[in-house]
């Protein structure tokens, strides 16, 4: 296969990879069409730049692939190989220079200089001005480099990193299901029922008015005198109703030294409630 004067491989639109992509932002296309992959990122990073800040491209007027050689030359045109385009051909026509204002001019160099040296534009030709034709200039490693950094400007940004996951609540340690009310056992039915949580059963108890009025919203009878809640081996009217409440067989007594009302209460309070 031959190659255009750029060194890239020139044939039939069968044997090299055209495209006729429409310049983004606009609705100018190039119907002839350019190298699919990154000649035409550049490219039409090129066609578009040029629309917005050079002067708008004109429909029609914008031209790309076309197998030919250099005019008056036997070499093959780089149109060739669909790495060159025409932009608003009819007013920017071969052979005349200074087409573009020096406002315009500047804008094309900022375009270029984008490209890092990837592109050349013809009216930089040091013979015969070519005013609306850019071409590649460089091989496929430099092209790609540049279409990666052309890409890179229309990429979605990258979403913000994800939110630690919430830490899970703090479970407290588990109480040892030894039937003892002890103080870690106290302290626990404490925080739960929201008394001051010393670990300790006084007399009068906050833990305990705060029992026996949970106890009684809970169909129990009693006078919140924050009495009756002792494991001790005695009766109280108090733990009837705790036993009750909790499910266990019902004696009024907290046995020692191990008692199953407060297993089943040690249980309820590792579950975080009362
Ligand atoms: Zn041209």
């Amino acid at each position: 296969m031959s190659t255009s004067q750029n060194g890239w491989k020139a044939g039939t639109k069968d044997q090299i990879k055209i495209v006729s992509p429409k310049v983004p932002g606009t609705n100018v296309d190039f119907p002839q069409g350019v190298l699919a992959g990154d000649v035409e990122t550049v490219l039409m990073y090129v066609a578009e730049q040029f629309h917005r800040t050079v002067e708008p491209l004109k429909d029609g007027e914008c031209w790309g692939y076309f197998y030919k050689n250099i005019e008056g030359s036997k070499e093959l045109s780089n149109h060739a190989s669909g790495t060159a385009i025409d932009l608003n051909a009819p007013a920017h026509p071969m052979g005349k220079a200074n087409t573009f204002s020096a406002t315009k001019v500047k804008a094309i160099r900022k375009i270029l200089d984008f490209c890092e040296g990837v592109v050349r534009w013809g009216g930089d030709y040091s013979g015969r001005k070519d005013d609306m034709h850019f071409e590649i200039n460089k091989g496929a490693a430099d092209v790609a480099r540049v279409a990666k950094k052309i890409r890179a400007l229309s990429a979605p940004k990258p979403p913000a990193p994800a939110k630690p996951p919430a830490k899970p609540p703090v479970k407290p340690a588990q109480l040892v299901v030894d039937g003892k009310l002890g103080p870690a056992t106290i302290k626990r039915w404490q925080q739960i029922m929201g008394t001051e949580a010393d670990g300790v059963i006084s007399k009068p108890s906050a833990l305990v008015k705060a029992v026996q009025r949970h106890l009684n919203a809970h169909g129990a009878r009693l006078v919140v005198d924050g009495d009756g809640i002792r494991q001790d081996g005695r009766r109280y009217q108090t733990a009837r109703y705790l036993q009750r409440y909790l499910g266990v067989p019902v004696d009024g007594l907290l046995s020692t030294p191990v008692s199953n009302t407060v297993k089943a209460l040690q249980k309820r309070l590792n579950d975080g409630k009362f």
